[in-house]
């Protein structure tokens, strides 16, 4: 049995347990900062992030202070993502948490998603990635940032 190191899973999310089993290892030994972070859901769940910024344009959402993801089930209703693209997104979440951690501040906000999608591409993740991203350009989750999630397909 796989010890659940880097997620405290609190509406036990199947997704994330397995992204846990398969990238929970890898993960734990390039950035064992990331430990413990407690992740839910904005229907069932109760924390930080759903108190202060229930936003609800992003399919998830976090906070490395308060080291915690929120999941926004409005937003996965509507794009319908593979199990493989929410992967990528879980992926690029953590490459938020970790830039956090580390104190690794971008000139912008699109460099920022940039280094995030990084995440994907060290767990061999990209294409998933590019095809949750077009998705949320498809299924209009938050129209004011297309432009930056054209740019960054372009250089997933
Ligand atoms: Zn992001």
């Amino acid at each position: 049995m796989t010890m659940c190191m880097i997620f405290n899973n609190l509406n036990n999310l199947p997704v994330v347990a397995q992204f846990e089993s398969l990238y929970g290892a890898q993960i734990a030994r390039w950035y064992p900062e990331l430990t413990n972070i407690r992740i839910y859901t904005d229907q069932q769940g109760e924390g930080f992030i759903k108190k202060w910024d229930d936003r609800n344009d992003s399919p998830y959402t976090s906070n490395h202070v308060m080291n915690e993801i929120m999941r926004s089930e409005d937003v996965y209703n509507r794009c319908g993502f593979t199990i493989e693209e929410e992967y990528a997104i879980l992926a690029h979440e953590l490459g938020h948490m970790i830039a956090g951690v580390r104190g690794e501040k971008a000139q912008n906000n699109l460099q920022e998603e940039k280094n995030a999608d990084q995440m994907t591409v060290k767990l061999g993740l990209a294409n998933h990635m590019k095809s949750a991203i077009q998705k949320m350009i498809d299924y209009r989750i938050h129209p004011a940032n297309n432009p930056e999630m054209l740019q960054r397909i372009a250089v997933l």
